[in-house]
């Protein structure tokens, strides 16, 4: 027998069900050159996505499938990953997978039960979402050729268990990104630095803050092809946090949880994250911490724990991308929530310190993947039931839940109302409509009001967005200072879009529709936009939107708004505007949200090539001072607002400057704002509206002929806050939110909140394109 016969022999011994391998299963060494871990080498996208090919080619327990393109056009990765027999059987699985997350389908318990008696569970593992945490770039390759190289019974337990769908990056624009960027700069003073340029064309950091509102081509892709299609029970999201705290994090997460979460997907979140870390203890990996610093408030991550599914969140600490770094113990730091020098209930085992290297972030990563997926593959039947449980639970309603929401299609707004049934759509949130006219209270609807029933599968999804909740107060001790949410606290879609929605406690007295679906909404910014088909020409405002190598993510969504809206504008880097003459070029220049220090400083000359380092500087401040007094007009977009009244010593107080947290915190809230109407920035706008505000400035004008408070917040203290926490809301009662400046013969408009944020609060949209429309010259 031929030696390649005998290996052959072997494998199909060992392989899982009968079809013998392809070709040898290559490594992911062979396709990159180098091996995953290696000290100082990144790769860029291409050769991922090669390399899951060449798997797929290789093994018949590999299928890639190309979803889409991303938003700089390249290919958007998943790779199914289960025994052969699965594999062959997918569309019957995916129909399995339909009956059982919607038991509207499947009513009949024993059939429901027999057919969950032999369906796998569905996993979605993801990673590389946050492009400098780059273990994540190879951590799926190691998973992936595991599986399709390994032989022994937990491999075989996962593959017949589970059908593991890998997505290798949520964000592979971010992987050329990151890659290129380290390569360029290797052996350089900037080695290991962050890019000089968002991760993520638009939206940076942010791009896993995108799970409810679904702005980004990604996010809609996850959503649309792999949850809406196979209803993950378990979905696993690999990150890298700092590099002094502990050396990986798992679930379960700190309180607050949002309440409208299924509480048996909380208890699943915290038996498996710890089952991961007693699997990773048992293998002599310390370090491992749970119950720290993460919370389970803002549905922005956790689009799953309203579709069934429990996320397990891991953060690996960092070194400097893949640069070796040294911690020695004793520079290790208390975080807010656990002390890694030390031993504790959530953190047993603490690591000694020494080198940390991407060897052993991917190790880590690698690790927890393995032990999440073996544990839900000895525990299929758990993990099936709790899905299906959770379901069962949604479509028989909550007593203490309203039986539906409606919402009116009179006197709203047509762009709002059709961006907020999209995200209803994507979210796999049954709309539908009234058949008849009929009343709640004194107020009545006619036929075509749109009705949203609560018993439904993902009903947690649409009472979670549509009703404005309350951040739970939580201190660091009795009467101390808040304790830091983990994210932003509010995230109420009716308040952000501006567009009603009504909840009703019992049945309307009308006959409904079946699901509708809504046509698209299209986004014109009136008067801004060029009309389409219009040949190319002057625009009616040149806009000029700073650009600092500092990439701020508010200057990735401003843009993503400009872009979607069709405003025209030109990005400005610092180098632009210190050569001056702006006022020979725009009409407008806005400076998005970011910290007057990183305006005027920029990127550190000590980190970054010079062509990259400084901020605008003395002459860049004075370039804008020129512009304004020469009858330009300077938007500055929320923390920016400090820059611009210190540089341009506007008669405007932020009366927020310097309080302490126990005084005034409001970390990322939605507040009501009492609109002028008769200015011209505020046309059209209601005579109540909002603000985004996190860490926000609030303004008191020093010279009433010069300033002019275009919003402010009520009078009364307690009408301020309408989702989300804030302490101390009386030292903002009737002070500016919006205020326009006159200087010279230009103006200055401050906004004390973010008009755009994060592409959502269409509410607030009209106040940005007015300031930007009234500065036409
Ligand atoms: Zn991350």
């Amino acid at each position: 027998m031929r030696w390649s016969m005998v290996v052959s022999v072997l494998l199909l011994a060992g392989a899982v069900d009968a079809p013998a391998q392809r070709r040898p299963i290559p490594t992911p060494a062979s396709v990159l050159g180098f091996a995953p871990g290696t000290d100082r080498r990144l790769t860029e996208w291409g050769p991922v996505v090669d390399y899951f090919r060449a798997l797929d080619a290789a093994s018949n327990r590999v299928s890639v499938r190309e979803l889409g393109t991303t938003t700089n056009g390249v290919p958007f990765l998943a790779v199914f990953i289960s025994s052969p027999a699965n594999l062959l059987r997918l569309p019957a699985l995916r129909d399995a997978q339909r009956l059982l997350a919607d038991p509207r389908l499947t009513p009949d318990s024993a059939a429901a039960s027999r057919l969950a008696a032999r369906t796998p569970a569905f996993v979605l593992l993801t990673s590389s979402v946050h492009s400098t945490e780059v273990g994540g770039f190879f951590a799926p390759m190691e998973v992936a050729y595991r599986l399709a190289a390994g032989s022994g019974p937990d491999i075989r337990t996962v593959l017949d268990s589970s059908v593991l769908i890998l997505v290798p990056s949520l964000n592979p624009d971010g992987v050329n990104i990151v890659g290129r960027w380290y390569a360029q700069t290797l052996g350089t003073s900037t080695e290991g630095a962050g890019p000089p340029e968002l991760y993520h064309r638009y939206t940076g950091h942010d791009d896993n803050r995108d799970w409810y509102a679904f702005t980004q081509i990604e996010t809609r892709l996850v959503v649309d092809s792999l949850y809406g299609v196979w209803h993950p029970q378990v979905t696993m999201d690999i990150h890298q946090q700092g590099s002094t705290g502990s050396r990986l994090f798992v679930p379960p997460y700190m309180d607050p949880v949002e309440p409208n979460v299924d509480p048996l997907l909380v208890q699943g979140v915290n038996a498996l994250g710890t089952a991961i870390a007693w699997r990773l203890t048992t293998d002599g990996l310390t370090g491992v911490s749970f119950f720290a610093s993460y919370d389970a408030w803002t549905p922005a991550r956790a689009f799953q724990h309203y579709h069934g599914a429990v996320r397990i969140l891991t953060e690996t600490a960092s070194a400097s991308l893949a640069t070796p770094v040294t911690i020695p113990f004793d520079s290790l730091r208390v975080g807010d929530d656990l002390n890694p020098r030390e031993r504790s209930w959530n953190f047993v085992a603490p690591w000694p310190g020494g080198r940390w290297t991407i060897a052993d972030i991917i190790r880590y990563q690698t690790a927890a993947a393995m032990a999440m997926l073996e544990h839900v593959g000895r525990n299929r039947a758990d993990w099936v039931r709790m899905s299906r449980r959770v379901a069962e639970r949604a479509v028989r309603g909550w007593t203490d839940w309203p039986y539906a929401y409606v919402i009116p299609t009179a006197n709203q707004d047509a762009t709002a109302l059709a961006t907020l049934l999209a995200i209803l759509r994507h979210a796999q949130v049954e709309v539908r409509t009234a058949l008849g006219s009929f009343a709640v209270g004194p107020e009545r609807f006619f036929a075509g009001t749109y009705v949203l029933p609560l018993r439904q599968p993902y009903a947690s999804f649409a009472r979670a967005l549509l009703e404005p909740r309350l951040y739970p107060d939580i201190r660091q001790y009795p009467g101390g200072p808040p304790r830091r949410p983990y994210d932003a606290t509010a995230h109420a879609l009716p308040l952000l879009l501006g567009v009603r929605v009504v909840p009703v406690p019992d049945s309307i007295g009308a006959a409904l529709s079946a699901p509708v679906t809504s046509p698209p909404p299209s986004y014109r910014a009136l008067g801004l936009a060029a009309q389409p088909g219009a040949p190319p020409g002057r625009p009616f405002v040149r806009l000029g939107l700073y650009r600092s190598h500092t990439a701020p993510i508010d200057e990735g969504w401003t843009r993503w708004v400009f872009d979607t809206w069709g405003v025209p504008y030109e990005s400005l880097v610092d180098s632009a505007v210190r050569a001056g003459g702006l006022g020979g070029r725009f009409d407008a220049v806005i400076l998005p949200s970011m910290s007057p220090r990183a305006i005027v400083e920029g990127l550190s000359a000590r980190r970054y090539p010079a062509r990259l380092a400084g901020g605008l500087g003395a002459p860049g401040v004075q370039a804008l001072r020129e512009f304004v007094d020469g009858g330009g007009t300077l938007i500055a977009l929320d923390d920016a607002c400090d820059f611009a009244i210190s540089a341009l010593d506007l008669p405007v107080t932020n009366v927020l400057a310097g309080l302490p947290p126990t005084d005034f915190y409001a970390p990322g809230s939605i507040l009501r704002t009492v609109v002028d109407t008769t200015d011209s920035v505020a046309e059209g706008m209601p005579p109540q509206s909002v603000a985004w505000f996190e860490g926000s400035p609030a303004f008191e004008s020093r010279d009433p002929l010069r300033v002019r408070i275009v919003a402010r917040y009520p009078a009364r203290p307690d009408e301020i806050l309408l989702s989300g926490w804030m302490i101390g809301g009386g030292n903002i009662a009737g002070r500016g939110a919006l205020a326009e400046v006159r200087l010279g013969r230009g103006r200055v408009v401050l906004f004390g909140f973010r008009p755009q944020y994060r592409g959502q609060s269409l509410a607030t949209l009209p106040l940005l394109f007015n300031a930007i429309r009234t500065s036409a010259r």
